[in-house]
Formats: structure tokens, sequence, C-alpha cells
């Protein structure tokens, strides 16, 4: 009797444990069915789930960017713009391509629904459509000017958020995939989002860095005035200058990029005051959006000795950074000092998403910011050349010339700014790798951009 009783209870056990496991598993798969279903490792469910029946994907104008028509995924009829549009919209059939929209919102697309789930007709689920804030034509012109060098491009509006413009190369066209993206060099890292996962020496975009932590610390620093003879020791090494600037202060030498200056303002400052710095002007950590992340800039001086510490405030040495958290630098420089968050993701049909603007951090104060600003307006007004961008627009830039290697033929080329516009508020950050000057060949870049957003403008669409 004994015996049968506690076999009994033993069967009770093992049926409060198998309706406790099925309960929890049902409520896991609920909680987490979108995360899962979205797995491409998940062959099985990624099959049942691709995208021959999913929403449309539009940008900001409604341009048709991806659709399904008759079971097949067919891309916008314009190559370039399929191309510009590949690392933000992604490839169906190559789940390669990191980060992108169609890998993220895979579930919205296809209109997955727990309570039907997936054993529902393909044809009868109703993918949902996905309208994002770029605009095609900035995307071709961006890609345009890029042409065959390897680098990114992003423009996002610094008051609300939204991304504009992210464009990555190399890029290929989804539609009529190349059968040599593993094995020809012209497509290294090519399912990469060099906007967000590109980590580059920054070069003298830097100096908005370190000029930032010298106008936080050190009280009147933009009135102290320093000689350059176009070389200087520090520590035991040299840093050098393109020339001798002769007597520069801070607005000189953000203008004409002097490295003496910004080595000794970062020596000045200190390995401490210079990390807290760039650790608040977004080293060390991921930029994240709409399911979307970066890499991490880094900004490491804990092994550098006196001279490579001075090169660090020059924006080389071990320093990388990634093309969103320069663009969101000048942002914040635009926005009084205080960074938005970008978004890209406009809206979802059928959903109530709704998208709202968020604030990070101040990352300087409003002060330093109308410094910064004055410094970059005034480095396009002297030194860049206003009449090299639509003269529609009032732009503030710093460019960079990132020494990558020993005998500095190889630099990459950048630009950062923002246009100081209220109709069209952007910051911008443009890279080319190993693109020479960012004199030369980034501002270009930059500048064909807002050569397409005037055109945009002019045609009576607008970018709020
Ligand atoms: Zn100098």
């Amino acid at each position: 009797m004994k015996k049968i009783r506690k076999r009994s209870f033993i069967v009770l056990l093992m049926t409060i444990a198998f309706f406790a496991g099925l309960v929890y598993h049902t409520v896991n798969i609920y909680i987490n069915a979108k995360e899962w279903v979205m797995k491409p490792q998940n062959l099985h469910l990624t099959a049942a789930g691709n995208l021959d029946h999913g929403g449309k994907i539009l940008d900001i104008n409604n341009v048709v960017l991806a659709q399904s028509i008759d079971g097949e995924r067919i891309y916008n009829d314009d190559e370039l713009v399929r191309k510009a549009c590949l690392h933000v919209v992604g490839d169906d059939k190559n789940s390669n391509i990191f980060n992108c929209i169609q890998e993220i919102y895979r579930a919205d697309l296809i209109g997955y629904d727990f309570t039907f789930g997936l054993g529902m007709p393909k044809d009868l689920r109703k993918g949902k459509d996905i309208r994002l804030t770029i605009d095609s034509n900035l995307q071709k012109a961006a890609l345009t000017a890029l042409g065959d060098k390897k680098g990114a491009v992003i423009f996002y509006n610094y008051k609300t958020g939204a991304v504009a413009c992210m464009v990555s190369t190399p890029t290929y066209d989804p539609q009529n995939r190349p059968n040599d993206l593993e094995s020809n060099e012209a497509y290294e890292g090519v399912y990469l989002n060099r906007a967000l996962w590109g980590q580059y020496t920054p070069g003298s975009t830097f100096k908005l860095v370190t000029a930032a932590a010298g106008l936080e610390n050190i009280r009147d620093i933009e009135n102290k005035v320093l000689q350059c003879k176009g070389a200087d020791i520090i520590g035991n090494e040299a840093i050098t200058c393109e020339f001798s600037m002769g007597t520069v202060n801070m607005r000189d030498a953000v203008c004409y990029s002097c490295n003496i200056y910004f080595g000794h303002l970062a020596t000045e400052l200190g390995k401490a005051r210079m990390f807290k710095q760039a650790e608040k002007m977004g080293f060390n950590s991921r930029i994240e959006f709409d399911g979307m992340e970066s890499a991490k800039s880094v900004y490491d001086v804990s092994e550098a000795d006196v001279n490579d510490f001075a090169w660090s405030g020059v924006g080389q040495y071990n320093t990388l950074e990634t093309p969103i958290n320069v663009a969101m630098i000048s942002a914040a420089i635009a926005n009084g000092g205080i960074p938005v968050t970008p978004y890209i993701v406009q809206s979802i049909t059928d959903n109530d998403f709704e998208h709202s603007s968020s604030f990070g951090n101040a990352i300087m104060s409003a002060e330093t910011a109308e410094k910064l600003s004055d410094y970059m307006d005034y480095a396009v007004e002297n030194n860049y050349g206003k009449y090299r961008f639509s003269s529609r627009f009032d732009v503030c830039a710093k460019t960079g010339t990132a020494e990558v290697s020993e005998d500095g033929q190889d630099a990459h080329a950048w630009i950062t700014g923002f246009c100081k516009d209220e109709d069209f508020p952007y910051a911008f950050a443009v890279v080319v790798e190993h693109g020479g000057s960012g004199y030369d060949n980034a501002i270009p870049v930059a500048a064909a951009v807002l050569s397409a957003a005037e055109e945009t403008l002019d045609s009576g669409m607008t970018y709020k």
C-alpha cells in the first residue's frame, strides 16, 4: 500500500514537472519567438520565414526599396539605389549582410504572428511595410561620390535623430549577386556596414575631442597661443605638422589642423582628463538604435608613452573611431552639446509604432559646443572653402587625414560637420579608406550629398 502511494506521489510530481515545463516553454517561446524566428542559424524557421511574401521597405519619400511580387523578393528598379541601400535593407538570399532591416525586422516583414504561427499559408500572412528615414536620392549621391573606393557616409538630423543617408562601400547589387563576393579582393569586408562597424584611425577629426577636453577643463584655453615651427619634440620624439603655422590659438589650430598644438594640449590635460572626455563622447561603448548597433570606438592610452599620448590627442596612436561616432560628435556640437539618438525606422504599418526623439546626456557644455561650432565655421570659411559646398547650406566642418602607414601614403580621408540650417539640420561623417587627404578627397563626397539634398529641397520635399 505504502509502495503504491509512494509511486503515485512520484507520478504526481512528474506530472506537475511536465506541465510546469510545458508552461515554461510556451511562455518562453511566446516571449522570445520574435528573436528566435529571426536567427539565421535556425535553418528550418528561416526557410519558413523567408521574405518571398514579405512586406515592402520604403524610403522616406515612399520609394520602394524592396518588395515581394509573385513570391519573389524584388529590389528597387535602379541598380545604384539597390547597391547604395544594400547595407541598410539587406539581401534576402544572403544572410551575411549583418544588422540590416530585413534581418532585424524579419518577423514584421513576413507578418509573423504567434497566435496563428508559421503554419498559416504564406500567402495569407500579412507582412507589414516598413518606411525608413533614408532618402534614396542621398544614398545614390553618396555611392556615386565614393565611386570604387571603400568607405562610409552618414548624414543624420541632429534635432530629431532621423538618418537620411547611410552608405557603405564596397557594395553589390542584391538583384544580381556577383559570384566572386568571397574571392575578389574588391569585395573585402562587403558584408559589413562600415558606417556603424568600420573602426578607423580618426586623424584630425579627433581634434574636436581634444579641443572639447581643453575647453571643459582649462580656463581661458582658447586665448592661449603656441608657436608652431612645423615640428616639436614631445617625449623623445617629434610631433610634426604639414607646415610651420606660426602663432596659433585654438581656432587656428582647428582650422589649419595643427598637430603640435593638440599634442601639447593633450599633454597638458593628462591621460585621465583625455580619457574621461573621450568616454563621454562615445568612445569604448556602442551606439544602438532601432535594433542596429555599432562597433566601439577605441581610446586606450594606458600603455602610451609621452609621445604616443601626444599623438593620441591628434587622433593617431592606437585610437579608432566609427563613422557614426564621428557624426554623433558633430551632431552634439550642432545641438548645444546634447546628442540625439539616431533612428532609421519611420513607421511600420499596422503597428502603433510612432517614433519619438530621444536624447543622450550632454557630452560637452553648451558654451564648448558653441565655440567648436564657431571654429568649424571658421575652418570652412578660411581653409576648406565655402564655394566647395552647395551655397544653400551654412556648413561647419573639420577634415582629417588619418595616417595608417609609416610613409604617410595610405591615409584615410575624413570630413565631419553639420549644416546650420533650419530646413536641413543634418550632421555628417565621411570616411574614404586610403583616400588620401580629407581636404582633397572627403570634402567632395560630403558636398555631393549636400547638392543632392539641395535638389530634394528645391523639388518641394522636406527632411522634417
Ligand atoms: Zn602646427
